[in-house]
């Protein structure tokens, strides 16, 4: 292998350096043929180079005036002889240098694993080491170096004695290197480190933290988005909003300095623009969410100022997600992911403000998301049941109707109620599948009752019917086709909707209604006195029944303290109703007391807990086979 250092190859100047000295030249024997079969010779066979022409002065002097800085080792590592390159390298006149430790020098004692490297091929155990140091120079400056240490081959004489480092200065590769990576990692609008820069020292810290014990082993983290920025851009086009990211940058970055107690200059908090109008303040090493809020805070306050560009004076804000919590188990995916959705939550409370990430609001948000893309699946899974609770006559106590009321029993969250599924499943559409199912069941249901009880008065079943039901499903034709398929009489269906689904209603759901109710089946207006409460509206609609929002039941209190408006306004509304030709339920009758006082009012029905709870189908029943009495 040594053979490599000193073969025919032509060097760095173009010249071939001798191969061998002449008193080498017996023992290179077979080494040789395979080196030349390996690589051609360079001069051709009749004119090969004259090997024992090179002598040893000539060596020496190629050593002196070579532009790559070397340096002569004695096996301990102490410099026998530098050339002036290496001289100049570090600072320092070549004769100086001798006796000196190389080690020191070329800084190979600091890391331990090239120290031993060192050590082995000092020792002739190990070949060759090379590495990348930085130098101290004699005047304290550094320069980078590219450092081989090798053993000098052994037809010197004395060669198997000796160690050659060489040390290439770099630093110019360096410079560039880092001046490309500078570009690489930083915005050319703000001069901010850009989203790659940021997410390496995000990872960075929080591997910083995972091991270090000096620091908090925190971390926080404001995310900040310009509120209306993009009006900026629209309005006074990209380089007034170029110009305007700038000096919020600048803002920002004197904000992370004062809070970091520093000047200008590298360390503290890092500020960084991750995108658009989007920037990022990394607090290592936080001290509690204390910490954060006065920064997202004064923030928001040096943001308040206007800014003048080119003689334009803008006012801007921004929302802030502040994030701050414990640097173990965290990963930058899930700390910005935090960051994001508390951003999300500070631009839906009114923006122009920091929010503070909320673990509960997030797991409530994770619920939603989790239960809004499983609402579908779930109906075909059968993972929904309905419950009925009675609908009561106020004069003879006795149940006429059920409302069926829907429940989750979901395998990951249990039973859940519907104020907790009902609205998302508005919001992604679900409620139509889903209410088609709710009006099948209740009606198969209803059917089964009043067959298993011939004779008397049926009860009917009350079933709610969201918006989006009226609108986006043919609500007529599905209630037609359930209605044909249980066998169920229309008199038997009673639809709930809320007043703002029926208010101001005009083409499709008042076409729906009125189809609905030449069917037969009767119209519930729910939670009424929630909406817009307008009776004379309503009494144009095909409705027949107004059922009280229990809010009004829960204002009659007690007898020690009762509250005469509420009494008042069901009186005049039980009143009005009546003469409109409605009848009037009350929700949420929880006492015999209130019960007697809405049956005084004129009351036609009651629901609530004083009579049942929503039960399952057993319960209602069982309520038949007693007789329907309630309460
Ligand atoms: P709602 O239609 O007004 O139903 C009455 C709600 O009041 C029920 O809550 C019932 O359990 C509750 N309640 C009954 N008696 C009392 C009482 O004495 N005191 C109190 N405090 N509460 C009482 P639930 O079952 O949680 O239903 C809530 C709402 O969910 C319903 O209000 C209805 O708007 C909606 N909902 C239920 N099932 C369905 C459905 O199948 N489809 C649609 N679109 N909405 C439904
Ligand atoms: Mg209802
Ligand atoms: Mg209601």
């Amino acid at each position: 292998m040594r053979e490599r250092a000193v073969s025919g190859h032509p060097d760095s100047t173009g010249r071939t350096p001798g191969a061998t000295l002449p008193s080498m030249t017996e023992s290179e024997g077979s080494t040789k043929e395979s080196a030349r079969a390996a690589h051609p010779p360079p001069c051709d066979a009749s004119a090969r180079c004259d090997d024992t022409a090179a002598s040893l002065g000539d060596y020496r002097a190629a050593f002196h005036t070579a532009g790559l800085p070397m340096a002569v080792l004695n096996r301990d590592g102490l410099v026998l002889a530098a050339n002036p390159a290496f001289g100049e390298l570090v600072g320092t006149a070549p004769g100086d240098l001798v006796a000196a430790d190389a080690a020191d020098l070329a800084d190979l004692g600091a890391d331990p694993r090239l120290w031993a490297a060192y050590r082995e091929v000092l020792c002739g155990r190990r070949e060759r080491l090379s590495c990348t140091r930085r130098l101290k120079r004699t005047d304290g400056s550094a320069v980078w170096a590219e450092v081989t240490v090798e053993p000098v081959a052994e037809r010197l004489p004395g060669g198997a004695e000796r160690v050659l480092l060489t040390a290439a200065d770099i630093s110019d590769r360096r410079d560039l290197l880092a001046r490309l990576r500078h570009l690489q990692m930083h915005d050319p609008v703000t001069r901010l480190p850009n989203r790659t820069l940021f997410f390496e020292r995000l990872t960075a810290a929080l591997e910083a933290a995972a091991f270090e014990r000096s620091g908090t082993g925190r971390i926080g983290l404001c995310y900040l988005d310009l509120d209306g920025f993009k009006a900026v851009n629209d309005t006074l086009g990209h380089r007034v909003g170029d110009r305007l990211l700038g000096a919020v940058a600048q803002r920002l970055t004197r904000c992370a300095e004062r809070a970091a107690g520093r000047g200008p200059g590298p360390g503290g908090h890092l500020v960084a623009r991750l995108g658009g109008d989007e920037f990022a303040l990394l607090v290592e090493d936080s001290t509690g969410t204390d910490q954060l809020a006065e920064l997202a805070q004064s923030v928001l306050d040096a943001l308040q100022q206007p800014f003048d560009l080119a003689g334009q004076r803008l006012s801007v804000s921004a929302s802030i997600g502040v994030v701050e919590r414990a640097a173990g188990g965290t990963t930058a995916t899930g700390l910005m992911q935090a960051a994001d959705t508390t951003l999300y939550w500070a631009k839906e409370d009114g923006k122009a403000r920091w929010t503070l990430f909320d673990p509960e609001r997030n797991a409530h948000r994770m619920t939603r998301q989790a239960l809004s893309s499983t609402l579908r699946p779930a109906v075909d899974r059968g993972e929904f049941t309905l419950e009925y609770q009675p609908l009561v006559g106020l004069g003879d106590g006795r149940a006429q109707g059920v409302e069926a009321l829907v429940r989750w029993r979901h395998p990951q969250f249990g039973v859940l109620a519907p104020n907790r599924f009902i609205a998302l499943a508005e919001e992604n559409g679900a409620i139509v599948e889903l209410g088609r199912w709710v009006l099948t069941r209740a009606c198969y249901q209803a059917r089964a009752w009043q067959l298993a009880h011939p004779g008397g008065q049926p009860l009917f079943v009350s079933v709610n019917v969201a918006v989006r039901q009226v609108w986006d499903s043919d609500l007529v034709a599905d209630v037609a086709g359930i209605l044909a398929e249980t066998g169920l009489p229309p008199r038997l269906l009673q639809l709930e909707l809320t007043e703002s689904a029926v208010m101001g209603s005009a083409g499709r759901p008042l076409q729906a209604l009125q189809a609905l109710s030449d069917m037969g089946v009767r119209i519930a207006i729910d939670d009424f006195g929630t909406g817009y409460s307008n009776l004379a509206y309503l009494s144009r609609l095909p409705v027949s029944v107004l059922k009280l929002d229990g809010s009004f039941v829960h204002g009659f209190r007690s007898q020690e303290h009762p509250n005469p408006a509420d009494e008042m306004i069901v009186e005049a509304l039980v009143a009005l109703a009546h003469r409109l030709g409605l009848t009037v339920t009350a929700e949420c009758v929880e006492s015999a007391e209130q019960a007697e006082r809405l049956r005084r009012i004129g009351c036609d029905t009651g629901q609530g807990w004083l009579y049942s709870r929503p039960v399952a189908p057993d319960g209602v029943a069982a309520l038949l086979d007693a007789g329907r009495a309630c309460g």
